[in-house]
């Protein structure tokens, strides 16, 4: 008998968010200010003699630059090729027989194909049961806890008080908890240097958003270094390639000019367009990522997002968010494409324009 296909993998699809190519794409929250400077430098004058060698093993030199950076031991660090990679290699670290993992919904799109992927059964928690209450998510102990602060899609922010009081309560159980701050460069208050002082806790990383750096697939993660050796186990060698790890390095050694005049770009229109979207009877949530969840105009999100497509402009549709039901999640980007944006969004449905001479 064929071993394909593997009968827990029925409900599993390859990943197709129907992204056909539009105009101005802010459907996946990459950075619409471009690539980090300096690690564009870096890959312009890399040696390429070296790519007939093989990369690091587990990529040292980019854990030293991320253990620096956030001031934790390199030995607190583990890299993956992106960071959907870095949470596959905690899965795996954690799996055993009848493994499963609970979060908090709606959250990362990859967080049930991962655990499907890995042979583990998922169950999301109501993000207002969660928030209420933290114990929710440890309840029938799971063997992974994944929190995304700040959350995508809706883009808030669980407070810090919640976080330290849901670590205390894992005291009890043998969960290791996720947090995922791929967003984190965009909030003033994230948690990763305090990752090595709680057993259990990983604290993931990605340069695919702020850093502008989705293409090279390079994310990294700090736990205590307990955790990260087993993390690195499943992760195995060779997983970052040479370009990847060094140019990933040089933006984080040099995070301070480019990502800072980025990030506060990305705050200031972000604050335009929740107020230009308010004015359309559009009211965001609020967010501390580079992005903002509306209710979709007509109440059908893949309707709406199809519209806008046609338009031009690419959104990212959800169902089902509680307490909104269906909504659009938009990538903040440079005005000129916040202004294609609206001017499509008037388009589509002019009875949410504003009226003539309105200003933004
Ligand atoms: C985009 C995103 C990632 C993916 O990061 P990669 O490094 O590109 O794999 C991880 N987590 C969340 C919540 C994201 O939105």
């Amino acid at each position: 008998m064929s071993p394909l296909p593997r009968h827990d993998y029925a409900g599993l699809e390859r990943y197709d968010p129907q992204r056909a190519p539009v105009r101005v794409d802010l459907s996946d929250n990459t950075n619409l200010w471009g690539t980090h400077p300096a690690a564009l430098e870096r890959i312009r004058s890399a040696d390429t003699d070296d790519l007939a060698r093989y990369p690091e093993l587990y990529a040292d030199t980019l854990r030293a630059a991320v253990a620096r950076r956030f001031d934790v031991d390199m030995e607190c660090v583990t890299t993956g090729a992106g960071s959907d990679d870095v949470l596959d290699s905690a899965y795996r670290a954690v799996y055993g027989p009848g493994a499963t993992v609970r979060y908090a919904a709606p959250t990362f799109s990859m967080v049930e194909p991962l655990a499907l992927m890995n042979g583990m059964a998922s169950l999301g928690v109501p993000w207002p049961v969660a928030l209420d209450d933290p114990s929710t998510l440890l309840e029938g102990d799971p063997d992974l806890v994944y929190v995304c602060r700040p959350n995508n899609p809706t883009g808030e922010q669980a407070p810090l008080e919640w976080i330290e009081e849901l670590l205390r309560l894992r005291g009890d159980h043998d969960a290791l908890v996720i947090i995922d701050e791929a967003y984190a460069d965009f909030a003033a208050e994230t948690f990763i240097g305090r990752a090595p002082d709680y057993p259990g806790v990983l604290v993931a990383r990605t340069t695919s958003k702020a850093y502008g750096l989705a293409g090279l697939r390079c994310g990294f993660g700090v736990a205590r270094r307990d955790v990260v050796t087993e993390i690195d186990k499943s992760r195995g060698p060779y997983k970052v390639s040479r370009l990847a790890a060094e140019a990933a390095a040089a933006a984080i050694r040099d995070d301070q000019g480019w990502m800072a005049g980025v990030v506060g770009a990305c705050l200031e229109n972000r604050r335009r367009l929740d107020s230009a979207l308010a004015g359309r009877g559009l009211q965001p949530l609020p967010s501390k990522a580079n992005f903002v969840f509306i209710p979709a105009p007509t109440g059908r999100a893949k309707d709406d997002a199809l519209r806008l497509r046609d338009a031009g402009i690419g959104v990212r549709p959800f169902s089902g968010i509680p307490g909104l039901s269906e909504g659009l999640r938009i990538t903040v980007a440079p005005w000129d494409l916040m202004e294609d944006f609206l001017s499509a969004l008037d388009g589509t449905f002019p009875e949410l324009a504003l009226p003539k001479g309105g200003k933004e």
